[in-house]
């Protein structure tokens, strides 16, 4: 049985379609890229799956458990994380203590806590830093650190819940190449080491080819191919629509060429 189950999910805004009968599944340790044009339906999507928006129609299934109709905490508990951009507000707390904040928040311990337990959790929150690279930078104040390394910290406090389905949208928005390749990898080292299935989307073709086990590509709504990165860099549909309108398919082998 397959992690997570999508089937013919609806949702629509008014009366645009924006995901329209749209099936898919991820299994566990595998990752799953979506992708699609802007507007395609890819984040309305993801924020049925994490809860945020509800579906009009279809089921979401998590080890066979129906997530239509639950709240996101509910779901989150149930082993679905995300990641989230570090609050300006936490910016100034260090990187391990970030991680120890998800960590506390996992347990659902009270925020007034942490006042007085300031080691509480610390060594699983080094844990959780040691699997992204960034043990060495615990004890730097977020707001000092590199993007790509905000980016990496990001991901360990997604990964404090124990998430079987990680949900990451747009992970690398603002990287550079070699830093969205290096975290690519590093969220499919993990994928595959702890048996997590991950679902992102991603703009860079480069990194969608490099890294990604399957693809599936949305267009107005519509899941339109599925497959390898060759399946689906061959497939006619997906050069018509998704990598027509402006944009030639020569170019984009040209950046695939190039990753
Ligand atoms: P993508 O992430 O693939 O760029 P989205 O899921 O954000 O696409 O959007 C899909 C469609 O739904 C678009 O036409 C968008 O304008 C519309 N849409 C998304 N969110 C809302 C919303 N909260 N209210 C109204 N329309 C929305
Ligand atoms: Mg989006």
């Amino acid at each position: 049985m397959s992690l997570l189950k999508v089937t013919d999910l609806g949702k629509s805004f008014g009366g645009n379609r924006a995901v329209d009968g749209v099936s898919f599944e991820v299994a566990a340790g595998e990752l799953l890229a979506l992708i699609g044009p802007n507007g395609a339906g890819k984040s309305t999507t993801f924020n049925m799956v994490n809860g945020q928006l509800r579906a009009d129609s279809g089921s979401i299934k998590l080890d066979g458990t129906e997530l239509i109709g639950r709240k996101p905490r509910d779901i989150w508990h149930r082993g679905v994380g995300r990641t989230f951009q570090i609050a300006e507000t936490f910016a100034s707390l260090t990187v391990v203590e970030n991680v120890q904040m998800a960590l506390l928040s996992a347990d659902a311990k009270l925020y007034q806590l942490w006042q007085r337990a300031a080691q509480h959790k610390r060594d699983e929150a080094l844990a959780l830093l040691d699997q992204v690279g960034m043990k060495a930078q615990a004890d730097r104040p977020c707001s000092v650190l590199a993007y790509g390394d905000v980016k990496r910290v990001e991901l360990a406090i997604a990964m404090a819940n124990a998430p079987k389905l990680l949900l990451m949208d747009e992970p690398t928005a603002g990287m550079a190449p070699k830093e969205r390749n290096d975290l690519m990898a590093l969220a499919r080292r993990l994928a595959h080491e702890q048996s997590i299935g991950v679902l992102f989307t991603e703009h860079s073709m480069d990194v969608v080819f490099a890294h990604a086990d399957r693809i599936i590509v949305l267009a107005r709504g519509e899941l339109i191919a599925e497959g390898t990165p060759c399946e689906v860099r061959d497939d006619a549909r997906v050069r018509e629509v998704y990598f027509g309108g402006g944009t030639t398919f020569e170019r984009v082998a040209a950046e695939i060429g190039n990753a």
